[in-house]
């Protein structure tokens, strides 16, 4: 075996595949335009400070702990995981803080005490939940996607109707909570896949399993530990990675790509993995005969939305900050509206604030405090200096109403990271965060495919294909492709 695949992009699916395909025999190349790898996963280093540039919430260890055992090693070969309690913290207005304990029992005692009789409809919400996790890691998620067929079988249907893939996430919790508050701890795990609790199937309250049931974590030394990790098994393996060097051109003769051309240099190639966004792939590196999508196709796609970011270094420590805050004390459907159905720049923005110094002394210096702040925003909206700086000053008020910390003072670092960021470092289609939405139409099989219907020895990986945006999901698209490639060529 001696088959060349070139692999484009370093973030977590780009690793993944190669590291899978490299263990089966396979000669790896992994092409990263940026100059350093991990993607939207990337950090860097600033005065004494680390930031992770992107994800912060370690959700489903165990999809982790699969990719390393199958290369004969543990997260713990490579950092250690503690597990955070308080799980989060929901802020719903002053005086009005919500720690969420990590121990079930806990748990349930805090919804008791806020709506009486909420602590059994938890029990049999997330064993609904436990169930659709169950069944949706075991027949879904390792899916290719290919085809309605890969979901015929008849468990697999006759599971669908438990699955509630008709009805909402939304639709679920308020039929089982009616306390605001509870309702909206619930609706907020699915905010990760990109879309509204309405408009995402009930399936994904499978998302609240792993929230309350399996934990969060966090890797000491910071998400990038995990990143390190992927590269180390891929090196060891025997992957090439080639930094600052972006793929131009996917060269394709009579159905079949011959090579790829970076900035530097023509590759010969037996396969590609399009690991970068798919839409930049797809619409940008191909000519429009080869493409698989049209681009009407791709305006019709709903986006998972796009971040205002900020990096704050600040000189002191915060009182009444946790590891992960949740800003909740506006209303939710205005936002979401806002991000969905009138795209604009919101008018009382939830956001979130990750402040890993908590947890972590290593990622700040001594006695300060690291602060991630993301405002979720619609995709393609004009950003500005302007905007960023007049929505920052919106969010320190906010800061200051909850806890009563006015932080702009202490600040000894700061950088923003919006819209224009996204589509220069990562080709992100409207400047995307997270990719695809999931809902109902951009779900499974219906989601944009992880191989090419016009090129025979192309593929694609990431969060715009199957199973979806997130860590777990961009590991699982690695290897689901790197797996499909290795069975298709035994079968030849
Ligand atoms: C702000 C933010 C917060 C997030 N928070 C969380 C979280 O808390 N938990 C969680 O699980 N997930 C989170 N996510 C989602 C998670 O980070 C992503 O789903 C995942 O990292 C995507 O991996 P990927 O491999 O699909 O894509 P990417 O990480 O985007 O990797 C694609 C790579 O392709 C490269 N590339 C693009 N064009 C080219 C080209 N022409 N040639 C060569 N290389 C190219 C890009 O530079 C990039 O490195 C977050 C994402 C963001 C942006």
């Amino acid at each position: 075996m001696n088959k060349k695949v070139a692999v484009i992009g370093a973030g977590f699916s780009g690793l993944a595949a190669a590291s899978v395909l490299a263990k089966a025999g396979y000669s790896v190349t992994i092409f990263e335009k940026n100059d350093s790898i991990g993607g939207r996963a990337r950090k860097f280093e600033q005065d004494g400070f680390i930031f992770d540039m992107g994800p912060s919430w370690y959700w489903m260890p165990e999809v982790f702990e699969h990719f390393f055992n199958q290369f004969g090693k543990t997260s713990s070969d490579f950092y250690q995981l503690v597990r955070l309690d308080p799980s989060y913290t929901v802020f719903f207005g002053k005086d009005s803080s919500m720690p969420l304990p990590a121990d079930y029992q806990k748990l349930k005692e805090l919804f008791e005490g806020i709506e009486p009789g909420s602590g059994k409809s938890l029990d049999v919400f997330l064993g609904e939940a436990e169930y659709k996790y169950k069944v949706g890691m075991k027949e879904f998620v390792w899916k290719p996607g290919l085809s309605i067929m890969e979901f015929a079988d008849i468990r697999v249907v006759l599971s669908l109707f438990k699955l509630q893939m008709l009805s909402s996430v939304a639709s679920q919790v308020e039929k089982m909570f009616k306390n605001r508050k509870l309702r909206e701890i619930l609706k907020f795990p699915v905010l990760f896949l990109g879309a509204t609790p309405e408009n995402t199937p009930a399936l994904y309250s499978l998302m609240n399993y792993a929230d309350m049931k399996l934990g969060t974590w966090y890797p000491l030394g910071g998400m990038f530990k995990v990143i390190e990790a992927f590269e180390s098994i891929a090196k060891e393996l025997g992957v090439k990675i080639y930094t600052g060097t972006p793929v131009e051109e996917i060269v394709v003769q009579d159905e079949t790509i011959k090579a790829i051309r970076t900035n530097t240099d023509l590759y010969d190639v037996d396969y590609v993995i399009g690991s970068a966004d798919y839409h930049h792939v797809d619409q940008q590196l191909l000519s429009e005969e080869y493409r698989n999508y049209s681009g009407s196709y791709w305006d019709k796609r709903v986006l998972a939305p796009s971040s205002l970011l900020f990096y704050l270094g600040l000189s002191r420590k915060v009182e009444g900050l946790y590891h992960h805050n949740l800003f909740f004390d506006r209303n939710f459907d205005l936002h979401a509206a806002e991000i969905y159905t009138d795209p604009a720049w919101p008018k009382e923005p939830l956001f979130y604030l990750c402040c890993p110094s908590k947890t972590d002394p290593t990622v700040a210096p001594e006695g300060y405090e690291n602060i991630f702040i993301l405002m979720p925003l619609a995709p393609g909206l004009n950003d500005s200096e302007e905007l960023r700086e007049q929505y920052f000053n919106l969010i320190c008020d906010r800061i200051f109403e909850n806890i009563n910390e006015d932080i702009r003072k202490d600040i000894v670092f700061k950088r923003s990271y919006c819209i224009n960021d996204f589509k220069s470092d990562y080709n992100a289609f409207k400047g995307n965060a997270y990719g695809l939405a999931n809902t109902l139409t951009q779900t499974a099989f219906l989601k944009p495919k992880i191989k090419s219907d016009k090129v025979r020895n192309l593929y694609y990986a990431g969060q715009l294909t199957s199973p979806g945006p997130g860590m777990p999901p961009s590991i699982i698209s690695g290897q689901v492709v790197a797996s499909h490639i290795i069975n298709q060529e035994k079968e030849k």
